[in-house]
Formats: C-alpha cells, sequence, structure tokens
C-alpha cells in the first residue's frame, strides 16, 4: 500500500512516500504556530534566549577550528568544553538556537545559526574526510579507528586507550546541524549533515554485528534516532542501514520482552535508545519499537520516577522497591527528564492518553521549569532530594555540564507541549497561556489562565473555521473532581472525569469564550515502596517545605563542579505524625495570589510552596509520616 505521510519539523515540510512508517494519529503543531503569552514558562523561555545570545559562538568554536587545522577566532570555554566531550555544547546550541528561531522568527537566532554553520562547513572542508565536530585527537582517532575494526571497551563510558563517549558527543553535534536544517530550513546545513551521516556510515560500515553491539556497550546518545530522523528527511536507504548499526540489543531485547531490567543501568545512556526504537517505528515500520518504547515507558514512569517527574539516583536506575534509599542529592539527572518529555511526545502521538499528558505537565512544571535559575537562567544537574538540601546551578562559562546543553533546549520549545492535533480535532494537553494558530483549519484562539494559582483557564475563539472541530480538553487524572466548564457564560454539560479528554464539538464561532475549571487539591504521593515517605502535591505542582535561604558559597548557588556540595549534608527535617492524608486535607492555604499552605510541625510551622519556585532556599519534598497524634491540629 502506498501511504502517503508528511512529515512537519518547523518551517519545513517534507512530504514523502513508500518506505514509510507508521503514521502517529496525532500531529504536533509546529513551534511557531503557538505563541506563549506570559507566564513563568515564556519568562524562562526568554531568560534562555538571552543566555544563548550572551554565548560566543567564536568560544564554542573554538576547538571545531583548532583540531580541523584552522585558528580559532574565541577563546575555549571552561567546564566540560575543555575536557573530552567538548564540542557537545555546540550542538545542544544549535538545537537550541534553530528552536528558538522556529518559535518565535527572531532573525538573531538565524544569524548565529548561520555563522556557526559558515564555520563548521569550513572546519568540515579543512577535516576533508566529512567529519566536523570537535572531538579531541584521542576520541576522533577512536571513531575512526572503527574503520579499523579496533571496537575496545573499557567500562560503559570509554573505549580502550581512555576515549570518553564520542559517539555521545558526536550525536550532539550532528542534531545541532540536523536541526539547522530541518528548524531553522538552512541549505549549508543539510549539506554539513549529510556529509557528516555519510561519514558515520563510512566509519561503521566495516564493522561486524558483533564488533557493533561492543561499540554500543559505551553511551552514544541518540546516534540511532538521529541517523533515523535523517533517513526520513531524506529517503536515503543510506541512512537507514547506518541508523541499524545502533541499535544495542542487549537493552531493546528485554524491553521488548517485557522485562525490566534497568536498575544498575545509567539512566541517561538508555533513554535515547528508547526514542530510536519509537522512531524506529515511526519511520520504518517496525512494529517492535513501539512495544519497547510503550514498556520503557511504563516502566519508568510508573515505577523508576519520583514525584517531580525526574528518575535515577548518582544518574543510575535502581530496584523501585528501594527507593526510600535513594532520597540523595544526585536524584534526578535534568538531561533525563529533557529525554524522557522527548519519548513521551512521540507516545502521545501515537495515542492521545490523558496519563502521557499528565506525565509531561509533572515533568514541566515540577523538573524543567524548576531547574532554571531565575537571575541568569542557569540550570541544574541533579535535582537534589536530599531532606533539607538544595539546588546547584550552573555557572554562565565554565560548567557547560550534558544538563547545561539539554537545557539550553528546554526552553526553547514550551510551545510544542501545549496542542496536538487530528485533522479535525485540536487536543489542549497543558493550561499554559498562548495563542494557537492552526492555519490548516482557519482556527486561532487564545488560551489565558493563571494556573496554577487559579484552577480555570479560559480559551477565546479569535478565528473561527467553517467547518465544525472537536476540542478535547485534558482533565488531569489528579482532579478532585470532574472539571466544569462554561461557554459564553452558560453552564455547559460535558463528560469531564478525571483522567479523560473532556470533549466539545461544535461550529465555533469568533468570539466564543470557554471556560474550564478542574477542582484541585492538596494529595500526597509515596516514595515507591514506602508508603511513610510523602511528598505533598497541589494540583499540577509538587509543594516542598521552604526550610530557609542556603548561605551562599563559592559553589552556591553557582558552581564550576557541583561534586562539593553533593557532600554537604541537608538540615534536619521534622517528622510528621497523624495520617498524611488527614494533614494534606487540613493545610491550610495562605492568602494572597500564590499557591501556599501553612504545616504545623512539632519543631513549628513551614511554608510549602511550589517546588518549581524554591531556587536559593533549601527544601524538602518528601517528608517521614509516623502514626500517631496528628501534628497539624
Ligand atoms: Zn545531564
Amino acid at each position: 500500500m502506498l501511504l502517503l505521510r508528511s512529515l512537519v519539523l518547523g518551517t519545513l515540510t517534507i512530504v514523502g512516500a513508500a518506505n514509510a512508517g507508521a503514521a502517529p494519529a496525532l500531529q504536533a503543531f509546529r513551534l511557531s504556530d503557538v505563541e506563549l503569552l506570559d507566564s513563568p514558562f515564556k519568562q524562562a523561555m526568554e531568560r534562555n534566549a538571552d543566555y544563548l545570545l550572551s554565548l560566543d559562538a567564536d568560544r564554542l568554536l573554538h576547538n571545531t577550528r583548532k583540531y580541523a587545522g584552522l585558528q580559532p577566532k574565541g577563546e575555549l570555554y571552561g567546564g566540560w568544553e575543555s575536557q573530552g566531550i567538548a564540542g557537545h555544547t555546540l550542538g545542544h546550541y544549535l538545537t537550541a538556537l534553530s528552536q528558538q528561531y522556529a518559535a518565535t522568527g527572531d532573525e538573531r537566532f538565524r544569524k548565529r545559526i548561520d555563522y556557526i554553520i559558515a564555520e563548521m562547513a569550513e572546519a568540515q572542508r579543512a577535516y576533508g574526510d566529512g567529519y566536523v565536530g570537535a572531538l579531541p585527537p584521542l576520541e576522533l582517532a577512536t571513531l575512526r579507528g572503527f574503520k579499523e575494526g579496533k571496537v575496545e571497551t573499557k567500562g560503559a563510558f570509554n573505549f580502550k586507550d581512555g576515549g570518553w563517549v564520542p559517539w555521545y558527543t558526536q550525536h550532539k553535534v550532528l542534531a545541532g546541524v540536523r536541526d539547522a536544517w530541518a528548524l531553522a530550513g538552512s541549505a549549508q546545513a543539510k549539506e554539513v549533515t549529510l556529509r557528516l551521516a555519510n561519514w558515520v556510515d563510512d566509519v561503521t560500515a566495516s564493522l561486524t554485528a558483533e564488533q557493533l553491539q561492543t561499540m554500543l556497550q559505551v553511551e552514544h546518545g541518540g546516534m540511532n534516532e538521529v541517523l533515523l530522523d535523517i533517513y526520513e528527511l531524506t529517503h536515503d536507504q543510506r541512512y537507514l542501514t547506518t541508523a541499524r548499526r545502533f541499535e544495542h540489543r542487549e537493552i531493546l531485547d528485554p524491553l521488548l520482552a517485557g522485562r525490566d531490567e534497568l536498575p544498575g543501568k545509567h539512566a541517561n545512556t538508555q533513554i535515547p535508545k528508547i526514542i530510536g526504537a519509537a522512531r524506529n517505528y515511526e519511520v520504518a515500520d517496525k512494529p517492535e519499537g513501539r512495544t519497547i518504547a510503550e514498556n520503557f515507558w511504563k516502566k519508568v514512569v510508573r515505577d523508576h520516577s519520583w514525584a517531580i517527574g525526574g528518575n535515577s539516583d548518582g544518574e543510575f536506575f535502581f530496584s523501585p522497591n528501594t527507593a526510600s534509599e535513594h532520597l540523595s542529592a544526585a536524584t534526578a539527572e535534568t538531561c533525563n527528564t529533557y529525554n524522557m518529555l522527548r519519548l513521551t511526545d512521540r507516545l502521545f502521538g501515537w495515542q492521545p492518553q490523558v496519563e502521557y499528558a499528565d506525565f509531561e505537565e509533572r515533568a514541566l512544571y515540577n523538573h524543567i521549569l524548576a531547574s532554571q535559575e531565575p537571575k541568569q537562567g542557569m540550570f541544574t544537574y541533579f535535582m537534589s532530594l536530599e531532606p533539607g538540601h538544595f539546588k546547584t546551578y550552573s555557572t554562565p562559562h565554565d560548567s557547560f555540564w550534558c544538563c547545561v546543553g539539554s537545557g539550553m533546549e528546554n526552553h526553547t520549545k514550551y510551545s510544542g507541549a501545549i496542542y496536538f492535533h487530528t485533522a479535525d480535532a485540536l487536543y489542549v494537553n497543558q493550561f499554559i497561556p498562548s495563542r494557537l494558530r492552526w492555519k490548516e483549519r482557519g482556527l486561532d484562539l487564545e488560551q489565558r489562565t493563571n494556573y496554577p494559582y487559579e484552577n480555570r483557564s479560559v480559551f477565546t475563539v479569535t478565528q473561527a473555521p467553517t467547518e465544525a472541530v472537536s476540542l478535547h480538553i485534558r482533565v488531569p487524572a489528579w482532579a478532585e473532581n470532574n472539571a466544569n466548564f462554561i461557554l459564553n457564560g452558560q453552564p455547559l454539560k460535558v463528560a469531564a472525569q478525571p483522567g479523560t479528554y473532556a470533549e466539545i464539538k461544535r461550529e465555533w464561532k469568533r468570539g466564543d469564550d470557554l471556560t474550564v475549571t478542574i477542582p484541585m487539591s492538596v494529595r500526597t504521593e509515596a516514595v515507591h515502596g514506602a508508603p511513610d515517605l510523602i511528598a505533598f502535591v497541589y494540583g499540577p505542582v509538587v509543594l516542598a517545605g521552604d526550610l530557609g535561604a542556603v548561605a551562599a558559597g563559592e559553589n552556591i548557588p553557582y558552581a564550576k563542579e557541583q561534586g562539593a556540595n553533593l557532600e554537604l549534608e541537608g538540615v534536619a527535617v521534622p517528622t510528621l505524625t497523624g495520617d498524611a492524608k488527614w494533614v494534606a486535607a487540613n493545610l491550610r492555604r495562605l492568602p494572597g495570589n500564590t499557591v501556599a499552605f501553612k504545616l504545623n510541625t512539632t519543631t513549628g510551622d513551614i511554608t510549602l510552596r511550589p517546588f518549581h519556585e524554591l531556587d536559593y532556599e533549601r527544601y524538602t519534598v518528601y517528608w517521614k509520616v509516623t502514626p500517631g497524634k496528628a501534628s497539624s491540629d
């Protein structure tokens, strides 16, 4: 059967035929179709944009020029940019610039992209074999050595003789140039991308299946995924063949069989492999990819995740029933949630389930928004869940951790998380102030809300389509009761149970006003396998106990390296006594236009605030509850 399908990536639309995979049931909108209106998300995006523009492209290009034998034009940045993983930031930076440009059309970002791509093209010519990047000689020699069949690993992050995650780093570069091509429309980026992808083919072509699986034991980022993207963009079988060399069976096979063998494995090494499997289902019609992705998602979200949506301790998955032993300062690497959200968007496209959108909401507020430092737009690496501990942020020029790179991308694409569509139905997943222009249907609407500080959101149709459109509005599973709706001042009867989409189909008119109210209350969520260790959650936001400002220090709040802060102990956190549900139901909300609650404890009152609002304070997300007379009376 000839299957016509269209891939929409930013400003570029590609229509392809044949050899296509499973077309998703729902599509995301182009970033340019959705404009953020004022909210903490828009503020985060603007803060991040300022940081992106404050970085010096010539400094980020330092090693790209140097190792290609060209004179660098800027001084090398510090942190991970001056180590073996150098160059990963430039790749993330290109993706972030491309998404920011796609979302806003701001030419300053396009100019920056064009400059970097021209510099990279020059370096690629200087290398002469199609390679471009910033890998130091050792790492580059490791990849080139594959051509001679030299594949010897040393653990999960190095090849023998020391090459540190070279494919991981190179994946960021390849993804960056792909996005400059597919999202920002740079023709030169297309040339750079394809030459680099050809080089990947070249250095891996002669490896045996066994050698490839050995190579894949070392963290390799999203190599599988990005090559599948390039296959989708070009329909050139060469890239599908190359992509298939990056399928790590040791990880995929147990998931295909429904087994959780994740404990003990490095979390962020695995998530991109699963996104690759998902793309394999989508672009190359490989059904196992869907099973693998769905099994992985369920296991990670239901069994391996903290209340904030993040996972892992010290970067590793652990046995879910031991979670109570893992509330450390090194929980919830931020990259992991960045990647889980990318996976979630794929799964939602296949099957619009509230559980996916609920997870997205949880992770967006409580991890992604919470990961940005408000003064300079800096980034967390770990999100400490050690009771009484605090957040540690990057420095502007001397950290460049993995989570700084993925973090730069996070805040450029909130507009892609709010609405999805089929041919004639609109899905509203997030209650984030925004303006949608659905050109294909002629429907424009504005969403205005102060959610979750208030429990309602108002949608106004500013341009009406000629035909009826179904609006599917998410009623979160956590809602205290059914959502209710008012259309143009009149109550509207709609089935709107928690955990479903409320469907409203009508011929919309310009000026139609639809208000949805979602009843919110405080509830508790226990650590997996530990019912006496609970977090308080209000609507979409995790509440954390504000334990007072953390004293500033050499590494607080900004650290070149965070190691020393992880060693610092948390301050004492009182134990709660009584029944947790009773305590939650009897918290007193403080007056004012904020979400804040007073919690009585044996050692005094503590204010509970949304976790994403705590930036420079010691806090606790989790509380130990012991039976006894309630402490909050
Ligand atoms: Zn990271």
